[in-house]
C-alpha cells in the first residue's frame, strides 16, 4: 500500500512516522526547503536555537504524546514565563500577586491579595469574568483592569478588531492567577528539544520505509500514484477556494542580532499598549545559550495575503466556521484523502494537540 503524506509540519511527520513504525512505506512532501513547517529552528553560528517562525515552547499534560517525541529527543527543562510592559513596568502575565505588588501601592496590592485570596483557592486560574461577579468592589476594578491593560489593546492588535466588535464571553475568560507561579504554562511536561525542534523531526524521519521530498508542491495528479493521502496544507487550497478563501491571521517578524549578551529579561515580553508590535522573543534564553550575541524577533501582527505572506492563525468565528463546514463536506467527498493539521482541519492547534491528533488518526485507522 502506499501512502503519501503532504506536509512535513510536526502532524505529518508525526503520522509519517507511526505509520513507518508499523511497516507501511510512506513518501512525505513539502512544498518548502526544509521540514518542520511552523515549528523549524536553526542554531546560529554562536549556537542560538532561534524558531524561524516565532517562538516555539513544547507544553504538554499528554503523557502518550511526551513519550512518543521523548523517543527522538531529550529536553531542556524549560519554564516559560512571559512578561508585559504595563505602566511602564514588566510583570509577569498571566496577572498574578507578584504583578500586583509592582504595579500597586503596597497597601492597595495588600488588599486586593487578601481580597483573591478570601474568595478563591490558591494557585488556581481565576476568569476576571468571575472577578466581575464579585460583590467586593477591589476585586471588580482588578477585572477591568487587566482587562484593559493586559487584554484590550493587545487583542485589537493581534487581530485587527475594534474593541467593540470583541465577545464579552471570551474575554471574560482572560485570567489572573491567585498566587505567586509566574509560568505561562502549569503542564506537567514543559520543555525545548535539546538539540532543537528541526533536529528532533528528522530523527523521526530518518526510517528505511519513509521517502521525503523537499521543495515538492503538492498536485492532484499525484493521488493516482498512491492508495491514500493524508493532507496538512490548507483544506480550501486543496479545493481551489471553490468557495472562497478562509480567512487566517499572519505575522511579520523583524530578526536582530546584537553583540551584547542579553536584550531584555526573559524569552517573550508582551507590549499591549505601546508600540504596533505585539511582542519581542528572544531565542538564547529556551536552552539557556551563553554567548556575548544575542537574537531577538519583533512581531507584528497583520492580515493574511495569498501569495505574500503565511497562514499563521485561523480566525474562529461563525462565519469562517460555516465556510470551514462547506469544505468539510466536500472532503467527505475525497475517499482517498484525509485532512489534518491546523490547516487541514482550519483549527488552532499547539503543537501536543496536533500530534496527538496524528497520532488517534493512526490508532482508528489501525486500532493501534
Ligand atoms: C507564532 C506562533 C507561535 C506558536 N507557538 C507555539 C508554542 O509556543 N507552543 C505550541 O505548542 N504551539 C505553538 N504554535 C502552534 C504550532 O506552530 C502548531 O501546532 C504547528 O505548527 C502545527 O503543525 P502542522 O503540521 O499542523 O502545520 P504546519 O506547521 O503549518 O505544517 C504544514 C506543512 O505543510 C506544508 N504544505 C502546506 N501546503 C502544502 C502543499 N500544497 N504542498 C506541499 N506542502 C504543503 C507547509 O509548507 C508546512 O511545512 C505557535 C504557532 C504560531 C503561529
Amino acid at each position: 500500500m502506499q501512502t503519501l503524506i503532504i506536509g512535513a509540519g510536526i502532524s505529518g511527520i508525526s503520522l509519517t512516522r507511526k505509520f513507518a513504525d508499523n511497516s507501511h512505506s510512506i513518501t512525505i512532501i513539502d512544498s518548502k526547503n526544509h521540514i518542520g513547517g511552523n515549528c523549524f529552528d536553526y542554531f546560529t553560528d554562536d549556537g542560538i536555537d532561534v524558531h524561524q517562525y516565532g517562538t516555539h515552547i513544547f507544553h504538554t499534560d499528554k503523557k502518550e504524546v511526551w513519550d512518543f517525541l521523548s523517543r527522538f529527543t531529550q529536553w531542556y527543562p524549560y519554564q516559560h514565563e512571559v512578561k508585559a510592559l504595563i505602566d511602564g513596568q514588566f510583570v509577569p502575565v498571566p496577572f498574578n500577586f507578584n504583578s500586583i505588588e509592582k504595579l500597586f501601592p503596597t497597601s492597595m496590592a495588600k488588599r486586593f491579595i487578601e481580597a483573591l485570596l478570601e474568595e478563591f483557592p490558591i494557585n488556581q486560574k481565576v476568569p476576571i469574568l468571575k472577578l466581575r461577579e464579585s460583590s467586593n468592589s477591589d476585586l471588580q476594578f482588578l477585572a477591568d483592569y487587566v482587562y484593559e491593560k493586559i487584554f484590550l489593546h493587545y487583542t485589537v492588535k493581534q487581530w485587527g478588531v475594534k474593541p467593540e466588535d470583541l465577545d464579552p464571553l471570551v474575554t471574560g475568560r482572560v485570567p489572573v492567577f491567585v498566587g505567586r507561579d509566574n509560568r505561562y504554562f502549569q503542564s506537567k511536561y514543559q520543555g525545548i528539544p535539546l538539540e532543537g525542534y528541526t533536529k528532533m523531526f528528522e530523527r523521526m524521519l530518518d526510517h528505511p520505509n519513509i521517502e521525503v521530498k523537499l521543495e515538492t508542491p503538492f498536485s492532484h495528479d499525484m493521488l493516482k500514484d498512491y492508495d491514500r493521502c493524508f493532507f496538512t496544507g490548507a483544506i480550501d487550497e486543496y479545493f481551489n477556494y471553490r468557495y472562497g478563501q478562509l480567512p487566517y491571521r499572519s505575522l511579520k517578524f523583524d530578526f536582530l542580532t546584537f553583540d551584547r549578551p542579553y536584550f531584555q529579561s526573559n524569552s517573550v515580553v508582551n507590549y499591549p499598549c505601546n508600540y504596533d508590535f505585539t511582542r519581542i522573543g528572544e531565542y538564547k534564553y529556551f536552552l539557556d545559550t551563553q554567548c556575548d550575541s544575542t537574537v531577538v524577533s519583533y512581531e507584528y501582527p497583520e492580515a493574511f495575503e495569498l501569495g505574500k505572506n503565511e497562514r499563521y492563525y485561523p480566525i474562529v468565528n461563525e462565519e469562517n466556521n460555516a465556510l470551514y463546514q462547506k469544505y468539510l463536506a466536500l472532503a467527505e467527498q475525497e475517499p482517498k484523502v484525509t485532512f489534518l493539521g491546523r490547516l487541514g482541519d482550519y483549527k488552532y492547534y499547539d503543537m501536543d494537540t496536533a500530534v496527538e491528533r496524528a497520532l488517534n488518526l493512526f490508532n482508528k485507522e489501525f486500532g493501534q
